[in-house]
């Protein structure tokens, strides 16, 4: 039972328009009764989901007037339970922002009886009082990191339950295929009949397809919620500076800023088609460029293999000669675009360039040029291609974007072909159950129906103060 009254800044910390500060639990009202004046005759114990202006005094209760200080003007959302976020009792205090303001009210607050809320406890006490569930509460991490629309998309559609939706889904199977089981349990064993066992592995076989399925689009998962990490190599000259420059102008850099969470990092990662994109960088986007001379053969070879995009720009008025080849050497393994630059210059370059469409022959070839910006939006086109392959991501779209997520579903598929092995080695039905009730909790994990309070702690730690 959660009986005590949180309270934190919900807002960026800085020079902000606004400030929020958002107090949950069941003081929330007395607390803010206690330093809150209306500026029209209203009682807060009669409102609810109305926004309400007043002021917030020092020594409000104060009767000698004289004393009493106004600290800020605000609004005040009051919500009751259960309809909150929380399902508690909120209020939010709207004020002028300017860390100032915000925090001297967040310690009138505190002064009042509510305790500092922990980073995430607002979204864990959403939680804990069934509001969301845990893939949901994850989604909202997300959400404050999401760094284009589509990434957006993605986590809003997690919070919707597209995820959750597909999870409980798999979990009913696994329950109905216990029950079948159950069902069978009672006979002994050389009665059970063939086709039961069958219909066991059928059942299984499917479930598993579902979970490899899911499992499948975690990759795409993982580049909206980190950024594709991208690398643009070439031999000297060819134009990467140029090409960078062209994609650093066209698509706003989007900073990134993630106060108070465990990162704590600014990042910088461009939006291409939709695509967060992070050119792969030790010291700052500028100075990727010419990576290979810069940086020395080693870590341009460590950037390379943790790159999962790379861009190879060739000079297509030059021919292709053994110093393109030493870089190709380099980045044969990968996934990536041939990128031909210069074709605004007069040339045959049909006769000169046969050779870079030969090598790296699973590279699609994109010709440019940088400096008329011709071919920038195909380049674009292709990569959002390569990522997504060709599906466009609405906000029904269940995709594992979540590390935890992966490894849950991992799990569940290790339990679920034991199952088929022990079907077939004869084992019995209680033995088989096991495991499928195994599947059950490692799926169970990620919507929290089967959630261990560390693991719950885990999650809430992540969040920002306030959310
Ligand atoms: P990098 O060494 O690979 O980074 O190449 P840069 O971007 O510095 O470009 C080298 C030279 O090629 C510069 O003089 C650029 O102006 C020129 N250049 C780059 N892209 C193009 C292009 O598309 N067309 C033409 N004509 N020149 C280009
Ligand atoms: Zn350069």
């Amino acid at each position: 039972m959660i009986d005590d009254t949180i309270a934190a800044i919900s807002t960026p910390l800085g020079e902000g328009g606004i400030g929020i500060v958002r107090i949950s639990g069941p003081d929330a009202i007395n607390i803010v009764k206690a330093i809150f004046k209306p500026v029209k005759d209203r009682d807060l114990d009669n409102e609810n989901f109305k926004i309400i202006y007043g002021h917030i005094y020092n020594n409000n209760n104060n009767s000698d007037t004289v004393n009493r200080e106004i600290i800020d003007e605000v609004l005040v959302s009051v919500m009751r339970a259960p309809n909150t976020y929380t399902k508690e009792d909120i209020i939010e205090i709207n004020c002028h922002g300017g860390s100032l303001p915000v925090r001297e009210i967040l310690e009138l607050v505190l002064s009042k009886g509510a305790r500092l809320a922990e980073p995430g406890e607002f979204s864990k006490r959403a939680f804990l009082n069934g509001r969301l569930d845990m893939a949901q509460a994850e989604a909202i991490i997300d959400i404050i990191r999401s760094t284009t629309g589509d990434a957006l998309k993605l986590a809003v559609g997690q919070l919707k339950g597209g995820l959750s939706r597909k999870i409980d889904f798999i979990q009913n199977e696994l329950l109905e295929i216990t029950a079948f089981i159950e069902a069978n349990i009672d006979f002994p064993e050389d009665e059970i009949e063939e086709y039961n066992l069958t219909t066991i592995k059928t059942k299984v076989k499917k479930v598993k397809e579902e979970i490899k399925n899911l499992l499948d689009t975690a990759d795409t998962g993982r580049i909206y919620r980190n950024g594709l990490k991208t690398v643009i190599t070439g031999k000297p000259n060819v134009g990467k500076s140029s090409l960078l420059n062209v994609l650093l102008k066209e698509k706003r850099a989007i900073v990134t800023d993630i106060p108070g969470t465990t990162r704590d990092v600014i990042e910088e990662i461009l939006n291409l088609g939709g695509v967060p994109v992070k050119i792969i960088d030790t010291a700052g986007i500028r100075d990727t460029d010419d990576m290979i001379e810069k940086i020395g053969v080693e870590k341009s070879k460590s950037a390379i293999e943790e790159a999962e995009m790379i861009l190879m720009v060739f000079d297509s008025n030059e021919e292709y000669d053994y110093e393109d080849e030493k870089i190709v050497k380099m980045v044969e393994k990968k996934c990536g675009i041939k990128v031909l630059n210069k074709i605004d210059l007069k040339n045959n370059r049909k006769n000169i360039n046969y050779k870079i469409k030969e090598v790296l022959p699973n590279w699609p070839l994109i010709e440019i040029s940088a400096i008329k910006e011709k071919g920038i939006e195909k380049l674009e086109k292709k990569i959002v291609d390569m990522v997504t392959g060709g599906k466009s991501i609405t906000s029904d779209t269940a995709i594992i974007s979540n590390i935890r997520h992966k490894n849950q579903l991992k799990k569940a598929l290790i339990h679920l072909e034991d199952v088929l092995v022990a079907v077939d080695k004869g084992m019995p039905l209680d033995i088989i159950a096991i495991d499928i009730r195994g599947a059950w909790e490692a799926v169970g994990e990620i919507n929290g129906t089967a959630v261990t309070e560390n693991i719950i702690d885990k999650i809430f730690a992540e969040f920002c103060i306030g959310k």
